[in-house]
């Protein structure tokens, strides 16, 4: 800071018209008080800080008294008048003075810094301080009466000198300028009233000290603010929109306020002509007379990236003219997607493939997609007309009970469920159609299925049981040959029974997600020479042909369940084929894999059967007239362990010609 006394406006003169007076014995020159002024001037451009002025102060005032102890005193917020610096006060001294109450009875300074001083007494200068040059014979001579303002804590500890001087700023008393010395007459009268002329002086430099530090304190303030605020702000000066300044969330354009300060906004602006498009933004705010422009504009981050931003830009004006502007910026990017989210939650009910409507709460359509208009045609009604007589009071049920109401509707050859929302407090109900017809047919599939357990699961008991009976009640009656023929019978429908079951575990345990393979290396010609003997306990009537090389690379599988497999493919080949007819199962190498094949000359499954063959409950309709038994379970099953192995199963078909069941387990990995 360096402001010349001049421009400052301290009238100084020398204290005298003589250059040269002399008081109590003391010499006084002007040149001691030119000597004080440029000394405090010089402190004053040396100084930037108000703490390293006043030390210099300090030394600058004792240097010009010689007395020892200076102390500067200002008056803070709370009303206490704490040393800001001092030199030569005792330590004793300093504690019991600091921090200082005004409040205090025993201080003279209350006086002082409430303008107290009567100049009548003797211990008060005209211009408003208190001096004593021996305080113990001023306390010896003044009345009892006025003894009490000067029974100063100073005297208490020895101090004989003192003076207290005030700092003014106009007609505000900012603190004092404290001297003390042991001895007598140490601070003239003349220096007094020459310090207190200086005091207007030092008290205009401390104000403005005191304006800045304030100045800096509301802008930390506001920087801490604006710092919170998570928002970019930032201070540009017009009309080139250079930055002066910015707060830590200028980081959310990728950089920092160091690197923004000092250049134009063009920084943050996709390109130059979105720059000059915002600078017409702002002048024409500015040429409307608005005091703020708050508006959307496309902004770019240091890497690069555009986006969406909310600015409001503030206008400063000097002399009329806007000189200033300062801008929050908002990155709105996840506003805008959380936006763009709701309006394509908007469009939904239109892009629906399923009806939604909404109907008023007198059955009036009000809205209908158009995967609703088939429904309408049902119902003979448009948007805007009135639904049938049974829907509407549904909707006067779901409206009344606040809770959702659903039906079912046949719509062509489809079974609608229709779900009746109702909006709590508004005198509508959205409508939501789902098409159910694949569950109802599922459904009904699930139902039949349980009949055909029931039914699968009887026969061979009954076989089982009536065998067992007949046995038990008629075996002497019957001959060898017969009780054997009648328990190998039951023996048969017993492993048929256990075959049907363990096909129901395997896929309960497929749909409980609960299939565990216990895998190792087989021998498949083993394994399927097994199978073709256990079916054959069954059936004999067909020709079985095994086509498996004696050598086959190893495959790691699950034995059991490549028995299952296979018995279930081996099976169906017998129960879909004519007696006397062949069945083949093959087995070859094929890239990664085993390729499995069971064939046979039966009646085929066209293309459109063979779509469907591997789903549950499926059985072609020509072999439920045939009344070949069996739940449509066999080949999902398969299917299920097919894939379980990390293999594919498929069939080649003709219908009237045979099948060929194929299916894949991959080699085992060396
Ligand atoms: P099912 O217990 O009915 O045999 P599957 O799941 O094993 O159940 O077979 C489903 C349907 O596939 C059978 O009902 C039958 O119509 C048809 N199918 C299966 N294998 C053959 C085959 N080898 N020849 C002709 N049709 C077959």
């Amino acid at each position: 800071m360096s402001i010349s006394g001049k421009k400052r406006g301290v009238a100084w003169e020398p204290s005298n018209s003589s250059s040269r007076v002399s008081l109590e014995g003391t010499t006084v020159s002007a040149q001691a008080e030119r000597d004080l002024l440029v000394g405090i001037l010089e402190t004053l451009s040396q100084s930037r800080q108000m703490n390293e002025y006043l030390e210099r102060l300090i030394e600058q005032v004792r240097n010009y008294l010689g007395c020892r102890c200076v102390g500067i005193r200002l008056l803070d917020d709370d009303g206490n008048i704490p040393y800001a610096s001092y030199t030569g006060f005792s330590q004793e001294f300093y504690e019991s003075e600091s921090p200082l109450s005004i409040k205090s009875d025993k201080c003279m300074c209350i006086n002082v810094i409430r303008q107290n001083t009567d100049p009548t007494l003797p211990f008060y200068t005209k211009g408003g301080s208190f001096l004593s040059s021996s305080t113990t014979k001023l306390l010896a001579s003044v009345s009892e009466e006025t003894k009490g303002q000067t029974r100063n804590v100073c005297n208490e500890h020895g101090y004989e000198s003192v003076a207290l001087v005030p700092m003014r700023h106009k007609d505000k008393i900012l603190g004092l300028i404290h001297l003390a010395d042991k001895g007598e007459n140490k601070i003239p009268l003349e220096r007094v009233q020459f310090l207190e002329r200086v005091g207007t002086y030092i008290g205009e430099v401390l104000h403005t000290f005191m304006a800045e530090e304030e100045l800096k304190r509301s802008r930390d303030y506001l920087k801490k603010l604006t710092d919170s605020m998570g928002d970019a702000v930032f201070s540009v000066k017009m009309p080139k929109r250079v930055i002066e300044w910015a707060n830590d969330s200028i980081k959310l354009t990728g950089y920092k306020p160091e690197e923004c300060i000092g250049k134009t906004t063009k920084l943050f602006y996709p390109d130059e002509r979105e720059f000059l498009t915002f600078g017409d933004k702002l002048k024409s705010a500015i040429a409307e007379g608005k005091d703020v422009l708050h508006t959307e504009q496309l902004l770019k981050r240091k890497n690069g990236e555009v986006f969406p931003s909310e600015i409001t830009a503030t206008f400063f004006k000097e002399k009329g003219k806007v000189v200033r502007v300062t801008s929050i910026v908002r990155d709105v990017t996840e506003r805008k997607r959380a936006e763009e989210k709701i309006q394509s939650l908007a469009k939904f009910p239109s892009e629906n493939p399923n009806p939604v409507l909404r109907i008023a709460k007198d059955g009036t359509v009000l809205y209908a997609n158009k995967a609703s208009l088939p429904l309408l045609d049902v119902w003979r009604c448009q948007v805007g007309q009135l639904l049938p007589d049974y829907w509407r009071k549904l909707i006067l049920d779901a409206l009344g009970s606040r809770s959702s109401k659903n039906a079912e509707v046949e719509c062509g050859d489809c079974t609608l469920s229709l779900t009746f929302a109702p909006v709590v407090d508004a005198e509508y109900v959205n409508l939501y159609g789902l098409d159910i017809t694949e569950h109802k047919k599922l459904d009904q599939l699930k139902d039949e299925f349980i009949s055909f357990v029931s039914h699968e699961l009887r026969s061979p008991l009954t076989v089982i049981t009536g065998a067992v009976n007949t046995v038990m009640t008629e075996g002497e009656r019957l001959s060898p040959e017969e009780t054997r023929q009648l328990l190998k019978d039951a023996s048969l429908e017993a492993d048929l029974l256990s075959h049907l079951l363990s096909n129901l575990v395997e896929l309960s345990r497929a749909q409980a997600d609960r299939l565990f393979l216990h895998a190792e290396v087989i021998r498949v010609r083993k394994v399927v020479q097994g199978t073709i003997e256990e079916v054959k306990r069954q059936s004999s009537a067909r020709q079985f042909i095994v086509d498996v090389p004696r050598k086959l690379p190893p495959v790691h599988a699950d034995e059991l369940r490549l028995e299952r497999i296979l018995y279930n493919l081996i099976e169906n080949a017998v129960k879909y084929s004519p007696e006397g007819g062949e069945i083949r199962v093959s087995v070859k190498p094929e890239g990664e894999h085993l390729v499995f094949g069971v064939s046979d000359q039966g009646i085929g499954i066209s293309l459109s059967d063979q779509a469907k063959l591997f789903g549950p409950f499926q059985r072609i309709e020509e072999s439920r007239l045939d009344d070949a038994g069996g739940l449509g379970l066999g080949l999902l099953v398969c299917r299920r362990l097919v894939e379980a192995h990390g293999g594919r199963i498929w069939v080649e078909s003709e219908p009237g010609k045979g099948s060929t069941f194929f299916f894949t387990l991959p080699l085992s990995r060396s």
